[in-house]
């Protein structure tokens, strides 16, 4: 263990990464930084390579190209240059100089053993390159490397950067922002445990939390993202931060000079250069001027930011700007225009799902997992404290969602109205998971708001919330490859939505996750549905590509919504309860053995409420306010937060 003074100090120099997505690397120049400049010529050229490579990449990637012009640099300092050259390229949008720079130091590793310390970092930084430079499937394998190195050498820090590289790798390349949420919170807890806190943990927290919709959490983390980054400054960050907040802040409070502001930072980015930060920034500026009125601004300033994200690195950049084009021409009523647009997003990101192969990620989280588990008691104590705060926070994002939402409505109403088979196809588009063609967690939860919102109180039948979750299903993706387990979870979603009606609610939730809504129904038909999804899956198995069968099982869990027949809150937010007690339920059919329903059945409020359920279940059915219903004997006593990370 290393004492905390030096920790400290390389800690600050933690993060000379970033790109498309932004995410840390270890300081290979820390190593340097304990030899004075007259023990190695190169020294301090090195230092000064990764001090600007993040900050001013076109200088670094000079003094690199100078460094290793020389032919005859000691393998160590050919190592720390090769890292330095690399991150500055691919920031800088040159992706093949980053690619280059990446597997030279690879080769250097692999011909010239290291000690772990420096092994270590070689790893993260290569794959971070690599992770920068689009190739995430590269980039899993070195971090892989680097995370074994670290577990073998206790660090701390090293895991930290592991957690967050995964964390983004969930945000931006699996569609997955909750996911990504947990790594992100474990990664926050760590970093304050060992006093890490960094700059581009809070950007890429800040910038999840957008995704999740959770806009003023969001401003907060990008205020603390700028505080790190005027205590430790970073030109290329700060500006990155400035363009976010000052976006944000338009839209949460209307402020009056973001566009200017924008444009300042955009020539700024354009002169560094950062051309993905200029690309969010221009799509940042298309949609404020688009919620300004101005469409045909936006639709020039998207346009802008789609050419400067060309690069294949910048692909989610890319996809953002083309869909900031899709609103401003919705907004200057050119439908057919929009939906080539909208269909070339969804092109490119179909292609980029298809090219990503994360055989190696559930590995890696599992081993993250294990490295944890020594510290297990104190993160769940922490992530019941986060699910609390989180309660809340959810509440008061759902009160402002509605309320957009309404605001939203009226609008999109009038254009449906209008152009109604376009905009069909159009949210299509947007609402349908790239695998396996259900309707996804978005466009389930606004079909849930719309349709959900006049339950019938009173009437036997009511409306029927399932949760259905595969088991075991990272031992199949362990067995028989990702590639065996996408093809599972296709053909599985396919039998879902055969056994439920066609105006069922069939959608994917999460990763191996769905979520089924039915019209009315009784608690009988409640049973029989989940008997027919349980029975549709595990008594047929699935086929593999080479022939051989493999059997799958579900778990189910279910409630109905209202939960109680008398219950007076109805709207967007009660049937979120039905979904906290179908997940209860869903972990009590888990713990009963697996391949198994779990049903939870309000009869008669009388001064119970969902919260007293979802603590104890039993209670509430001795005291004949619910039924509870099940395939076998459930099993409560579980820990629900355990098994859900
Ligand atoms: P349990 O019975 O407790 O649910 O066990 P489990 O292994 O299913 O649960 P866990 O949540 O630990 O693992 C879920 C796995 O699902 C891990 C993840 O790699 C896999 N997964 C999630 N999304 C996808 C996907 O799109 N494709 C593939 N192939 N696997 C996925
Ligand atoms: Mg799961
Ligand atoms: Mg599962």
């Amino acid at each position: 263990m290393r004492p905390s003074r030096t920790r400290r100090r390389s800690l600050q120099a933690l993060s000379p990464v970033c790109a498309v997505l932004l995410f840390l690397a270890l300081p290979l120049a820390a190593q340097t930084t304990t030899a004075s400049p007259a023990d190695d010529p190169h020294d301090a050229a090195l230092v000064r390579c990764f001090g600007l490579q993040r900050s001013e990449p076109a200088q670094a990637i000079a003094i690199a190209e100078s460094l290793l012009a020389d032919g005859a640099l000691p393998v160590l300092a050919e190592i720390k240059a090769q890292s330095c050259l690399g991150m500055a390229s691919a920031l800088a949008g040159d992706t093949g100089r980053a690619l280059a720079a990446a597997e030279r130091m690879e080769q250097l590793i692999d011909a010239n053993p290291q000690p772990n310390a420096v092994a270590l970092r070689t790893y993260s930084n290569a794959g971070a390159i690599l992770h920068a430079a689009g190739q995430v499937h590269r980039a899993l394998a070195l971090y892989d490397r680097a995370e074994r190195i670290a577990l073998a050498e206790e660090s701390e820090v090293a895991q930290l950067t592991t957690l967050i590289n995964v964390a983004l790798i969930h945000a931006e390349n699996l569609d997955d922002p909750d996911g990504a949420e947990t790594l992100f919170q474990r990664a926050i807890a760590l970093s304050e445990r060992t006093g890490t806190r960094d700059v581009l943990l809070d950007y890429n927290h800040a910038r999840n939390l957008l995704r999740l919709g959770r806009q003023r959490e969001a401003l907060a983390a990008f205020d603390a993202a700028h505080a790190q980054a005027e205590r430790v400054p970073n030109t290329l960050m700060g500006h990155r931060i400035d363009a976010e907040r000052t976006a944000l802040r338009h839209v949460l409070d209307g402020s009056t000079d973001a566009r200017d502001v924008l444009e300042t930072t955009i020539a700024a980015q354009r002169a560094l250069p950062d051309p993905a930060g200029e690309a969010i920034s221009l799509t940042l500026l298309a949609r404020t001027e688009l919620a300004d009125g101005d469409a045909e601004a936006a639709l020039r300033n998207a346009r802008a930011a789609e050419q400067v994200a060309q690069s294949d690195a910048f692909l989610r950049e890319r996809v953002d700007a083309i869909r900031a084009q899709v609103a401003a021409l919705r907004a200057l009523q050119q439908p057919e225009a929009a939906l080539d647009q909208a269909e070339r997003a969804h092109t490119l990101e179909l292609g980029a799902l298809r090219r990503l192969n994360l055989q190696g990620l559930a590995d890696l989280q599992a081993r993250l997992q294990d490295a944890d588990s020594a510290r297990e008691l104190e993160r769940l104590r922490l992530e019941r404290q986060i699910q609390n705060l989180s309660l809340d926070r959810t509440r008061l994002a759902r009160n402002w969602a509605v309320g957009s939402l309404i605001a939203i409505g009226l609008a999109v109403l009038a254009f449906v109205l209008f152009q109604r088979r376009i905009n069909l196809r159009l949210r299509r588009l947007s609402t349908l998971d790239a695998l396996t063609g259900l309707i996804n967690r978005r466009a389930a939860t606004h079909r849930l708001d719309a349709t959900l919102a006049n339950g019938v109180p009173g009437a036997s039948a009511r409306a029927l919330i399932l949760l259905v979750d595969i088991d075991h299903f990272k031992q199949v993706n362990d067995r028989h490859g990702h590639a065996v387990g996408d093809l599972i979870l296709t053909e599985l979603s396919a039998r879902l939505k055969t056994g439920c009606r066609p105006d069922d609610v069939v959608s994917r939730w999460g990763g191996e996750e769905f979520l089924i809504a039915c019209g009315q129904v009784t608690l009988d038909q409640a049973r029989a549905v989940a008997e027919r999804l349980r029975a549709a899956i595990a008594d047929v198995s699935f086929p593999l590509p080479d022939g051989q069968r493999v059997a799958v099982t579900i778990s189910i869990g279910f409630a109905p919504y209202p939960f109680f027949p008398d219950h007076e809150d109805h709207g967007a937010e009660a049937w979120q309860d039905a979904i906290r007690l179908a997940d209860r339920a869903l972990y009590a059919a888990k713990h009963s053995g697996r391949n198994a329903w779990v049903g939870l059945w309000g009869h008669d409020a009388d001064g119970t409420d969902i919260d007293s359920v979802l603590r104890d279940p039993l209670q509430a059915e001795r005291a004949r306010r619910i039924a509870i219903v099940a395939s076998r004997a459930p099993n409560w006593t579980g820990d629900a937060a355990a098994d859900a990370t």
